[in-house]
């Protein structure tokens, strides 16, 4: 009785001493951006409805969703989505992306277990937006599911599962700009297949001579492996799992936002043939993230056993954050 309550005073304490530490570590991180430029969506999935609207492709994996109803080319796109991206290209310089490297790649903010991981991701939902019907974990499961229905590897299950498990980075108080959105490679001209290039004037690196020609610090067919992309949820999530899932998982989650090469091809100039060969992976895996949400929620008490096995087939009891 003593031995526990011991054990949980030391706990808490232990806790309380990483949270006062990290937010000290944040404030002096993001001490130079406006608190009013941190959240301009209503919530994170603004920016995958837009990208739904820009790729409005589902070929047949949707499920209880028309082809019709994810077509919404009359809806205007809101306010606080070209706000967003605005941002996003306004302050993703190379600077930046090296800072937040430096910082959240140490892993040493938090550790989970596989699920709380997930009850925390959860906290992310928006219940003030009306068009916010999932949850963050239903939409990976949606995700996973539809991958598995297709009868796809298991490590692709998995990867589904735990795509999107780098939006806790909100959750330590980044900017959405800088968690969610299209990404990009920094340290080389941004191209104009990204979407709203004309943000892009606003970023340092447009004026800056080492990063705004075609290659800029980077060289012809030099690989992504040595190119920085924009920094968010899919860079972060990939460090995070990349000594427990197969390659071709990890191109999956590292790029699965980078819209400008895996949709237009945009960035053709800097990838070798080792990435091309892995981008049909990250192309197979596309669909599934965006095209398989749908109104019905999957019945998680029923799947649980099943994802629980694949998790500890692959993942570490504990995740470090
Ligand atoms: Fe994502
Ligand atoms: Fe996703």
């Amino acid at each position: 009785m003593y031995e526990n309550t011991l054990k949980y005073l030391t706990l808490a304490v232990r806790n309380i001493y990483y949270l006062l530490k990290n937010s000290l570590a944040l404030m002096s991180v993001n001490k130079n951006i406006d608190p009013n430029e941190l959240s301009p969506l209503s919530n994170l999935d603004e920016w995958e409805d837009d990208v739904l609207q820009r790729y409005p492709d589902p070929g047949s994996i949707a499920q209880g969703k028309t082809t019709a109803e994810y077509r919404n080319y009359e809806a205007p796109v809101r306010d606080t989505v070209r706000e967003f991206y605005r941002l996003n290209h306004q302050y993703q310089s190379y600077d930046f992306v090296l800072q937040k490297r430096a910082d959240f790649l140490q892993f040493n903010k938090k550790q989970m277990p596989v699920w709380d991981a997930f009850q925390f991701l959860n906290q992310l939902v928006d219940d003030s937006d009306p068009d916010t019907d999932l949850d963050q974990l239903q939409h990976l499961l949606q995700t996973s599911e539809a991958i598995r229905a297709d009868g796809h590897p298991d490590w692709m299950v998995l990867t589904g599962l735990v795509h999107d498990m780098g939006k806790v980075l909100c959750l330590f108080g980044e900017p959405q700009w800088a968690v969610v959105g299209d990404t990009f490679p920094v340290g080389c001209a941004f191209s104009n297949k990204i979407v709203y290039p004309e943000f892009f004037d606003q970023n340092p690196d447009s004026k800056d001579e080492r990063y705004n020609t075609q290659y800029g610090v980077y060289s012809h067919g030099c690989g992504l492996r040595n190119v920085h992309m924009s920094w968010g949820h899919d860079e972060y999530v990939y460090h995070m799992v990349k000594d427990y899932l197969p390659e071709s998982a990890l191109y999956m989650l590292r790029y699965h936002s980078f819209y400008s090469q895996h949709r237009e091809n945009a960035y053709d100039h800097l990838m070798d043939d080792h990435d091309r060969a892995m981008f049909k992976w990250v192309q197979l895996f596309n669909p599934y993230d965006l095209y398989s949400k749908n109104p019905y929620p999957p019945d998680w008490k029923q799947l649980r056993p099943y994802y629980e096995d694949l998790a500890a087939k692959y993942l570490p009891e504990v995740l470090k954050f």
